[in-house]
C-alpha cells in the first residue's frame, strides 16, 4: 500500500460488533471475563483499549514497524523508552534538542545514574569520539528545532549498529509522511503525536513504534507498570487527525516552500533557514532521507534584535503567536524569548539562535494569504 492509502487504512478494520467504520471511543476501564483469565483480548484499560489499539496499529503501519505503544504525551513516550536503561548506561544525543527532551534527560534520568553527552550529531567524527564502552543509545532528532539542522539518520544508525548501540529517532518534526527512520536503520521511532499526526492542535499524545524485541518488551512492560497511557477520546482524536496527514503535509510543504522563497527575497530579512534551499548545509541529506522539506521555516530580521521580532509577531493576524507546531493553523514563535528563553544569551547566539530568530509552523491556509500576513507585519517594523 502507498503512504496516501496507509494513512486511511493501515491496521484498520470495521468494528466487529457494529460494523462502525471508525473505531468507537471505548470509554471503559475494564472488560468482562467469561472465567478468570478468559477474555476477548482485553482485561483492564491501562494495559489495553480497542480505540488505542486502532491508533497503535495505524502508527505502526505508517512507520513500517511491527508494533507501536501510545502514551499520554510525547514526554511520557520518551520517559517509557528511557526506562529500559540502567545506572551506568550512557546516551549520546544532540546539542540541538527539543527543550522538553533535554529537561527529561538531565533532570529525571541523569539523577538516576544515566549519563548523557550532547553533541553535534551532524558531525559523525564527534559522535564516534563520544562513544564509550557504556554507550547504549543514540537519540536522534531531525530536522532540529528551531534551526532546522538535518542529521544523517542512515550514517548514524550504521555507526551505532556496528557497535551494538541502539538508535531512536524523534520523528515529530518530519512525521512519517516525510521520513520513516526504521527504513533508514533506526531501532525505534518516537512521536509527539500532539504535532503533525494529531494535526489539529486539539490533543496531546505520544507514541513509540518499533520492531526491536527488547525495546517492545520494555514498552509493553512500561505501559502496564507505569501506565502513562492516553484515554480513548485522545486516541480517537489522534487517529482521526492521521487520516488527513498526507493531504495536510502536502499543502503544508508547498506553503512552506512558497513562504521560504518570499522571505529569502524580502529586504527586511537577514537570513532564512529552510532545508529546501540548496545552500542549506543539510540540503543534500534532506533530499535523500525526506520526501519533501517540511512545514517549518526560521528566519532572522535585518534588525537583529528582540524588540523587532516582538513587533513583527504582534502584527501578524493569520500567524498566531503560540508554542507548538504541526497543526492546520499557522503559528509564529520567538525561540529567544519563548522555548529557549532559559539559555544564556551568549550560549544561545553561539548556537546560531539569534535575537530576532522567528520560527514559523506553516499551516494549510492559502499561501497568498499567509504571504500577505507576513508582508503586513514587515510594514510595521
Ligand atoms: C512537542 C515535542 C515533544 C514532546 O511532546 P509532548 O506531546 O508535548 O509531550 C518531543 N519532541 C519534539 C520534537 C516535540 O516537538
Amino acid at each position: 500500500m502507498k503512504f496516501n492509502s496507509k494513512v486511511i487504512h493501515a491496521g484498520q478494520q470495521p468494528e466487529a460488533t457494529s460494523g462502525a467504520v471508525m473505531p468507537p471511543i471505548f470509554q471503559t476501564s475494564t472488560y468482562v471475563q467469561e472465567a478468570p483469565g478468559v477474555n476477548q483480548g482485553y482485561d483492564y484499560a491501562r494495559v489495553g483499549n480497542p480505540t488505542r489499539t486502532a491508533l497503535e496499529k495505524m502508527i505502526a503501519g505508517l512507520e513500517g514497524a511491527d508494533a507501536c505503544a501510545c502514551f499520554g504525551s510525547g514526554c511520557a513516550a520518551m520517559d517509557a523508552l528511557l526506562k529500559m536503561f540502567r545506572p551506568g548506561d550512557h546516551v549520546i544525543s544532540s546539542n540541538d534538542l527539543y527543550g522538553g527532551t533535554y529537561r527529561l534527560f538531565t533532570q529525571v534520568f541523569e539523577p538516576f545514574g544515566i549519563s548523557f553527552s550532547f553533541i553535534d550529531l551532524t558531525d559523525i567524527e564527534k559522535v564516534e569520539d563520544a562513544v564509550t564502552p557504556n554507550t547504549k543509545l543514540i537519540w536522534i532528532e531531525t530536522p532540529t528545532n528551531p534551526l532546522l539542522n538535518i542529521v544523517d539518520i542512515e550514517a548514524l544508525t550504521g555507526l551505532a549498529r556496528s557497535r551494538e548501540i541502539l538508535t531512536v529517532v524523534d520523528n515529530t518534526f518530519a512525521s512519517p509522511y516525510l521520513q520513516q527512520p526504521l527504513s533508514l536503520g533506526a531501532d525505534a521511532v518516537m512521536h509527539s503525536t500532539t504535532k503533525y499526526l494529531g494535526g489539529h492542535s486539539d490533543v496531546i499524545g505520544g507514541a513509540v513504534a518499533t520492531s526491536h524485541p527488547a525495546i517492545l518488551e520494555n514498552l509493553l512492560f512500561q505501559v502496564k507498570t507505569t501506565g502513562g497511557v492516553p484515554g480513548p477520546m485522545d486516541a480517537y482524536l489522534t487517529l482521526r487527525g492521521i487520516k488527513t496527514l498526507a493531504v495536510r503535509m502536502e499543502r503544508t510543504c508547498d506553503n512552506t516552500r512558497h513562504i521560504a522563497r518570499f522571505l529569502r527575497d524580502h529586504p527586511g530579512v537577514k537570513s532564512v533557514r529552510y532545508p529546501g534551499f540548496e545552500d542549506h548545509p543539510g540540503h543534500e541529506i534532506a533530499s535523500r532521507q525526506m520526501k519533501d522539506f517540511g512545514g517549518m521555516v526560521s528566519f532572522t530580521l535585518k534588525n537583529d534584535d528582540i524588540e523587532s521580532a516582538h513587533m513583527f509577531m504582534k502584527n501578524t493576524r493569520l500567524f498566531t503567536l503560540a508554542e507548538s507546531l504541526g497543526g492546520v493553523e499557522s503559528l509564529i514563535s520567538h525561540p529567544a524569548s519563548m522555548t529557549h528563553g532559559s539559555i544564556p544569551a551568549e550560549v544561545r547566539r553561539k548556537a546560531g539562535l539569534n535575537d530576532s530568530l522567528i520560527r514559523l509552523s506553516v499551516g494549510i491556509e492559502d499561501a497568498s494569504d499567509l504571504v500577505s500576513d507576513l508582508e503586513r507585519a514587515f510594514g510595521t517594523i
